[in-house]
């Protein structure tokens, strides 16, 4: 036998089954066998239900995870690299950004959990390997569980399950005693039948009961085995168990007592323990699993470039119409709130949250697909909602209601802040798809739609007419089809034929003119870009807009492209790529900037006190936020920002095709959410880079009665205003 380290006269180990004797030993392996064949069979439910799911194509996703690179995923040119990788995973930062506290005790717990884990297979290895090997071999049992192994072992253990468990307080203070909004389950929409979600409630506090039980119970387990052993001086690097073992002393508790105790709380504990492994796969402690695999396997860049829909199928309509990315995505949610607490549309009393949409299909798909789920679902009696009947053939409209699909603004904020990966927007436009292919919308949107087949843009105008707006200029703007330009100006619709917005178009143009930028368009061979038509779930309408344009821009000769319209950029730059057509897209607040910081346009400073609305396709979906606060700050204005900017946007309500949508049954729209916001600012500008923002806020700056203390102001106007002398021409180079 190998020696076992022996100090002042106790050997430095301890006994794994101490007085649990043959029987018990035996009776704990039969419960042991039991509880992990229920934790297989919870497993392969759930990867029985994934492998329904179509294939997702994130092999390459996730081995690049998995080497710790950032990646650009499906989106090739995308300006926010997902940079989420498995070092991600190990910190928790998702989990931390935007709640700090939170996100550390989330690590602790993580880690805890880990070691906790680590801990008993490494027990596991010793007691029932090693032990048995070497006694079957050389005829007497060998362990490595002693000695500096045993000292190191037991401080790691006893000092990460304290963090652990200190941390599991924490969230369970937080959860009962503050209460934060977004913990709370109540609907964004009450359904006509009433649902109940204290079933919901209780399967939370089940999975932080059972894991607190468990590690109080450890604590108890080890400070009485340590007082049963009498104190060795090696139990002083198990500081919090000898901390209760001295506790347990102080009381008055002896050494044999203690050892009595001590084999009742073991059975409590090793009950505790087992139950919690065969609860995994029924339960939201599940999400322990898969939300790692679920973050490896994320794409960021799955939003900004959509994925097609499946083969032969308008959108998805069964189960098997899924991905499994997408079907894991509804089992990875863990009910943060997050994204329910961002949403635009709930916030504008839309019934769509984000949350909420994910736990309706989860709760379908299970119910669907026969899985077993211990508490962690919603009550609803009708005939709609989550408890559809299974054969549903309609998803859409039935588990998840028309106006809750078509209230998503695609802002990708759900998206941005889901601290577990999950790409809520691509399965909501998979999903608006089949009701676009059932003709089931609104019927302003059916009109839009139509004026964009027959005429390519959504004004119903003809293209003839895209670019009447230059003709009150006094210069003629070059057809980038007949003359070759570094820069060809992909206008949009909305700054094409907008009455309201055609003079900052000329405003724009003249500048650029005034600067020396070799520019052109595309005059009447440009149609709308598809961005939007692609949301709205119009998939072969996007496919043939996007044709049109690549084909004729492929009759142009220009080196680059910019945009004034930041859905346009989107799909130029990060949906066309995979149709053959790769550009170099920017947004005109990056040629402006570099202009005015080159000299290129000579300005007088303004003096404004200002703030900026960051657009979501601008900023959130591709990064874009410095290039107009650069803009304002060789404006000389005084930028104040808003509570909610760069990334954080709030949307103006107006994307997804949304714009073309009633919203008469809004409480309070976005874009009047978002004026409120600017104006407790006390600034006398609120400057947009987007087209439809200046419609969408100059209408909201009207209905909040807020038009005369708040201008709501292109970036362009104020560069036009502060230009002191036409710039002196010279070819201008955008790099940023
Ligand atoms: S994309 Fe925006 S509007 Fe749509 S569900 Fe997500 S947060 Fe809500
Ligand atoms: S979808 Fe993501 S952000 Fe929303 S509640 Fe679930 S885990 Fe949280």
């Amino acid at each position: 036998m190998m020696p076992t380290l022996v100090l002042a006269g106790t050997p430095v180990t301890r006994q794994v089954f101490q007085d649990i004797g043959g029987v018990g030993k035996a009776i704990f392996y039969v419960l042991g066998t039991a509880a992990i064949l229920i934790f297989f069979y919870g497993m392969w439910q759930r990867v029985r239900k994934y492998r329904r799911g179509r294939p997702a194509g994130r092999w390459v996703v996730i081995r690049e995870a998995l080497r710790g690179r950032g990646r650009t995923g499906s989106a090739g040119a995308l300006g926010r690299p997902d940079t989420r990788t498995v070092g991600t995973l190990a910190s928790n930062k998702t989990i931390g950004r935007g709640d700090r506290a939170t996100g550390i005790a989330h690590f602790f717990i993580f880690w805890g959990f880990i070691v906790a884990f680590a801990a008993t297979v490494i027990l596991t290895i010793d007691v029932d390997i090693v032990r048995n090997v070497t006694n079957l071999l050389f005829g007497h049992e060998d362990s490595f569980f002693h000695g500096t192994f045993f000292i190191i072992y037991t401080f790691v253990v006893d000092t990460m399950g304290f963090a652990f468990l200190v941390s599991l307080v924490y969230m369970a203070v937080r959860r009962g005693v503050r209460r934060p909004w977004r913990l709370n389950y109540a609907r964004a929409h009450k359904p006509e039948d009433g649902y109940d979600r204290s079933r919901l409630v209780a399967g939370d506090w089940l999975f932080l009961g059972l894991l607190i039980a468990i590690l109080v119970t450890a604590y108890l387990l080890t400070g009485l085995r340590i007082l049963s052993q009498g104190m060795p001086w090696f139990t002083e690097l198990s500081p919090f168990g000898r901390l209760v073992a001295e506790a347990f002393a102080t009381a008055g508790m002896t050494p044999a007592q203690a050892a009595s105790v001590h084999t009742v709380m073991w059975w409590v504990h090793a009950s505790l323990a087992l139950t919690f492994v065969a609860y995994i796969p029924y339960s939201k402690a599940m999400h322990m699993l898969l939300d790692m695999v679920n973050l490896l396997a994320t794409d960021r860049g799955a939003t900004p470039n959509l994925p097609k829909p499946a083969e032969d199928k308008a959108g998805y309509q069964q189960i098997s119409d899924f991905t499994w990315k997408e079907l894991l995505d509804l089992d990875a949610c863990t009910k943060c709130g997050r994204c329910h607490e961002v949403c635009p549309a709930r916030a504008a009393g839309a019934p769509l949250s984000p949350r909420d949409l994910i736990l309706d299909l989860r709760q379908w798909v299970d119910t669907t697909a026969g899985g077993l789920t211990l508490l962690d679902r919603e009550g609803r009696p009708g005939a709609t909602g989550p408890l559809a009947p299974a054969d549903s053939s309609r998803i859409a409209g039935t588990v998840v209601s028309e106006r809750t699909l078509w209230s998503c603004t695609t802002c990708m904020h759900c998206v941005e802040v889901c601290p577990v990966g999950i790409e809520h927007v691509s399965t909501i436009v998979q999903l608006r798809r089949s009701l676009v292919d059932e003709g089931a919308m609104d019927p302003t949107l059916q009109t839009a739609l139509q004026n964009l087949a027959t005429q390519g843009n959504s004004f119903g105008k003809s293209s003839r007419m895209r670019a009447r707006w230059t003709k009150g200029l006094d210069f003629q703007i070059p057809d980038a089809r007949k003359v070759p330009v570094k820069y060809l100006w992909f206008v949009g619709d909305y700054a094409s034929f907008d009455d309201r917005l055609q003079e900052n178009s000329r405003l724009l143009a003249t500048i650029l003119h005034q600067a020396g930028v070799s520019f052109g368009i595309l005059y009447d061979g440009e149609r709308n870009a598809g961005n939007d038509v692609r949301r709205v779930g119009e998939e072969g309408l996007f496919e043939r807009l996007a044709e049109q344009n690549i084909e004729a821009l492929a009759g142009a000769q220009f080196e680059e492209i910019f945009t004034t319209d930041p859905h346009s950029l989107n799909t130029l730059r990060n949906e066309y790529p995979e149709r053959g057509a790769s550009y170099k897209v920017w947004h005109y607040t990056e040629l402006l900037a570099h202009l005015l910081e080159t000299g290129a346009l000579a300005v007088r400073p303004l003096g404004y006190r200002v703030t900026y609305h960051d657009p979501c396709y601008l900023a959130r979906y591709n990064g874009v936020t410095q290039a107009p606060r650069r803009v304002l700050a060789a404006l000389g204005c005084e930028l104040v920002e808003m509570p909610r900017n760069g990334i954080n946007t709030f949307c103006c309500g107006a994307g997804g095709g949304r714009i073309w949508m009633d919203d008469s049954f809004l409480a309070e729209r976005p874009s009047e959410n978002r004026i409120r916001e600017a104006v407790a600012l006390d600034v006398s500008e609120f400057v947009v880079a987007c087209p439809k923002d200046v419609t969408m806020y100059t209408d909201a700056a009207k209905t909040t009665g807020h038009s005369d203390a708040l201008a709501v102001r292109d970036i362009t106007l104020l560069v036009a205003e502060a230009l002191v002398e036409p710039a002196a021409p010279q070819a201008a180079e955008v790099t940023v």
